[in-house]
């Protein structure tokens, strides 16, 4: 297809960036680049054709087959439908310590507009009727394949490790329900439980060649809280008969804000915001009840409790002061907990990092308040390490930052990864990881993590 030739094409001249970073020339001559070399044409071909069919979260069916397959090929015991659409591989190279690599698979309601060669056309229905195009805006298909090309070099150089592999393929990930699903199902009870789970993330706030590490909590817990003020109707020229339900959520609005500013200790980090108050059909008309949507964002257990509770608090006593007859029902209906990197695990493993990839190309990142549910996996006991890897355009990137500019972020229709060679730089990064880990016994790399901190 000449759309691929052209894309391709891309891919060939973006190569050139590696050799103008500088921990990648370093380690140019070694047998692992030889390795990524080698697998490096299927794994790129793989992330343009995951690119181009897209599907939803829960409905990756197509995707979650072909990297089933994939891993079967390669000589994994391959389990699917784990939780939904999970796939889960294990590689047995004898005794030693089991290690978790875990790959997002789903894409995003968005419509592709980078108006790259290999661009998603994919259209669909979401779950709610309404016909939206799909596009992996979050780089997932970028995490698929270097997870692929890892599984592959790992299995074809079987020497260089021993203990068990444990690839995850994880589904509805941006809908928050995919680990939990997966775990569910018996992902740690039908499979072995890992010593050390890992994941990596795409970002376009580092040059490719790059990766970020944040030691300790990385993302935040995450809570979606649903009020329903209940006052009570009437003519908006006599509000003398009314318990007036806008005037309740918009004192709710205002008075919880200083939970985070008053309540929470400094320096704690802490976000409540409410992204929707609705209410009423008319001018003139006081409506009978109040809607308000809140995310609650915060790292701490401690905090998290507090932001919640004071949020019902609030809500009650403004009922309260209103003379409201009926108390506000508040729903907490959608949660997740905060992404921990075990800090003495982080500390190792972006030592082992700076050894391959150079120590200017390895960056301690700020946590963020975004959420993903990896976290569900660190709750069951797996001592974890998410990092993220650079996919920006180094020029771009450079030229966006002068500019005091971003480059679209992940979830953009234009959000557009340099998919080489980040999938190389991807490569490097989880494979070297995995061999680090994958030698010694269980209790070796327990000695790199500490289970007593965290959440
Ligand atoms: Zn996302
Ligand atoms: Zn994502």
């Amino acid at each position: 297809m000449p759309a691929i030739s052209r894309a391709v094409l891309r891919f060939v001249s973006l190569s050139a960036l590696m050799l103008s970073l500088p921990g990648v020339r370093a380690s140019a001559q070694t047998a692992l680049d030889k390795q990524i070399t080698s697998v490096f044409p299927d794994a790129q071909a793989l992330y343009l054709d995951l690119h181009q069919h897209p599907e939803l979260s829960s409905h990756e069916t197509r995707t979650a087959a072909e990297l089933a397959t994939r891993l079967r090929a390669l000589g994994y015991e391959v389990t699917e439908h784990v939780g939904g659409m999970g796939v889960v591989g294990i590689l047995k190279n004898g005794p030693g310590p089991t290690v978790m690599l875990r790959t997002e698979i789903d894409a995003l309601p968005v419509e592709e507009k980078t108006g790259l060669p290999y661009a998603s056309k994919a259209r669909t229905k979401d779950d709610s009727g309404r016909d939206v195009g799909v596009m992996h805006a979050c780089g997932h298909d970028v995490h698929m394949a270097t997870w692929w090309g890892t599984a592959a070099i790992m299995a074809r150089n079987k020497d260089s490790w021993h203990g068990t592999l444990m690839l995850i393929a994880q589904p509805a990930e941006e809908t928050i329900t995919g680990a939990d699903k997966m775990i569910k199902d018996g992902l740690f009870t039908r499979f072995p439980k890992p010593d050390i789970g890992i994941a990596m993330h795409d970002t376009n706030g580092l040059p490719v060649g790059k990766v970020g590490i944040t030691p300790g909590y990385s993302k935040a817990n995450a809570d979606s809280v649903r009020i329903t003020v209940y006052g009570k109707g009437g003519h908006g020229a006599q509000p003398h008969t009314t318990v007036d339900p806008v005037l309740i959520a918009a004192r709710i609005a205002v008075t919880v804000q200083s939970i985070v500013a008053r309540e929470i200790k400094p320096g704690d980090a802490a976000v409540i915001t409410i992204g929707y108050i609705q209410a009423g059909t008319k001018n003139n008309i006081i409506p009978d009840d109040a809607q308000m949507g809140f995310t609650v964002r915060s790292y701490k257990p401690d905090v998290r409790q507090h932001l919640l509770a004071g949020i019902e608090r609030v809500a009650k006593a403004e009922a309260m002061a209103a003379g409201a007859e009926k108390m506000p029902l508040v729903e907490r209906y959608e949660s997740t907990s905060a992404v921990y990197n075990d800090p003495v695990l982080t500390q190792h493993l972006a030592a082992t990092l700076e050894g391959v990839l150079g120590k200017e190309s390895v960056v301690t990142e700020e946590p963020i308040m975004t959420s993903e549910d990896y976290s569900y996996f660190v709750e069951q006991g797996v001592p974890s390490f998410y990092f993220t890897l650079g996919v920006a355009d180094p020029q771009k990137l450079a030229e966006a930052q002068a500019a005091g500019k971003q480059l679209p972020s992940n979830h953009s229709p234009l959000f557009a990864p340099v998919a080489d060679p980040s999938l190389k730089v991807g490569m490097t990064a989880e494979v070297t990881i995995l061999r680090d880990l994958l030698k010694g016994t269980p209790a070796d790399v327990k000695k790199f993590t500490n289970p007593s901190s965290g959440n």
